[in-house]
């Protein structure tokens, strides 16, 4: 079993089967599932201001959060095993968000999205609910200055468990038409079926769906929002999604994808054309921010909100990913 203080370490089914219930009651511990999860920076973000919280909180001393690395057909029975080991919370990544087996416990909200990010213990149970969406408008706003009261027009590249997240919050904040655009046709097609079902009611715009290999530059509005939720970008060396010189002077572009390495191709590109345009660790803070502050919500006595612990989280976060120095957020 690897060193529990080792924020890199990372853990697998086998290490949970026989995970240790050292403490009486429930111990403090917190979990990201993915596969693959080595490259998560998750552990430095969240014990870090564990440790932070902890000076102020003495409740929170041994809170630890840890990494899993988990096959798809593991899932259903880590959920239950991280019950019996008294896990208060957990985040799940990449392919676990959209796993029938986490959608089970998702929120009437979270129901709609059908994606689950993260994972509150309730009891014997968990209450599954989604802090992408949130995480994206916050560093929208503080990262671009971008308010989606405003109504811009939006472009998402992307029809997968994010770009849904994405989708919803930009239409639950008020923003005008919205673009969608992907490689396969038919999770295309899927999507735009979908849309009905998800958009509140309240919202009038329609949703126009093109080909991301002939995006309509021309008729997006000028000062439209582009938003990359594909996983092109996230290999070192992949293309920008987006021809960006097809792209008006008052465009902004918001990158999902974040790199240890800098600039995603499609902010470089962006940004060589002085457009405004944000990657998406802004995003990764603010998410985790907010699935932190509901983890540890129930506790008497502790109130905190996401804006109280997301430098720490950014530095930690920065740390890891040899970003120096650290970005402000
Ligand atoms: P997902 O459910 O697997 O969806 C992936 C999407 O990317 C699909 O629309 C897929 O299109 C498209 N895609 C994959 N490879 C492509 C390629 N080579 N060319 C064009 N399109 C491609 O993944 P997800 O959970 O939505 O995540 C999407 C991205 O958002 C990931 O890069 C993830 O790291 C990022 N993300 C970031 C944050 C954050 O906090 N910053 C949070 C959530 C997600 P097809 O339908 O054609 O396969």
């Amino acid at each position: 079993m690897p060193n529990p203080l080792d924020d890199r370490a990372v853990y697998t089914f086998d290490d949970l089967k026989s995970w240790e219930v050292k403490r009486p009651g429930l111990p403090p511990s917190l979990a990201v599932l993915g596969h693959p999860v080595a490259h998560s920076v998750s552990p430095q973000m969240h014990n870090a201001a564990l440790a932070e919280l902890a000076k102020k909180y003495p409740q929170l001393k041994d809170w630890r959060y840890f990494k899993f690395d988990v096959f798809p057909e593991q899932l259903p029975l880590t959920l239950e095993l991280l019950q019996q080991k008294g896990f208060r919370g957990v985040n799940l990544t990449v392919p676990h968000k959209t796993d029938s087996a986490v959608l089970a416990f998702a929120d009437l909200h979270t129901k709609k999205l059908q994606a689950v990010n993260t994972l509150v213990r309730e009891g014997q149970n968990w209450l599954g609910s989604n802090s992408d969406g949130y995480g994206f408008i916050q560093s929208l706003h503080r990262d671009l200055g971008v308010n989606l009261r405003d109504g811009p027009e939006i472009v998402i590249m992307g029809v997968g468990g994010a770009a849904r997240s994405v989708v919803i919050a930009c239409l639950e904040e008020g923003c005008g038409k919205v673009w969608v655009g992907n490689r396969t046709p038919e999770k295309l097609q899927n999507f735009v079926e979908q849309f009905n079902r998800m958009k509140p009611a309240s919202h009038l715009h329609t949703l126009e769906a093109f080909k991301l290999a002939a995006p309509p530059t021309e008729k997006w509005a000028k000062n439209a929002l582009v938003i990359n939720a594909t996983s092109l970008g996230l290999q070192s060396g992949d293309p920008s999604p987006l021809n960006v010189s097809l792209l008006g002077p008052q465009v902004k572009v918001f990158d999902l994808i974040y790199h240890r390495q800098g600039a995603t191709a499609l902010v470089a590109a962006a940004r060589a054309r002085k457009l405004s345009a944000a990657d998406g660790l802004g995003m990764l803070i603010w998410q985790g921010a907010k699935s932190l502050t509901l983890w540890i919500k129930a506790l008497e006595g502790i109130e905190i909100k996401p804006e109280d612990i997301t430098q720490t989280m950014m530095n930690a976060a920065c740390g890891e990913l040899a970003i120096s120095p650290p970005r402000n957020v």
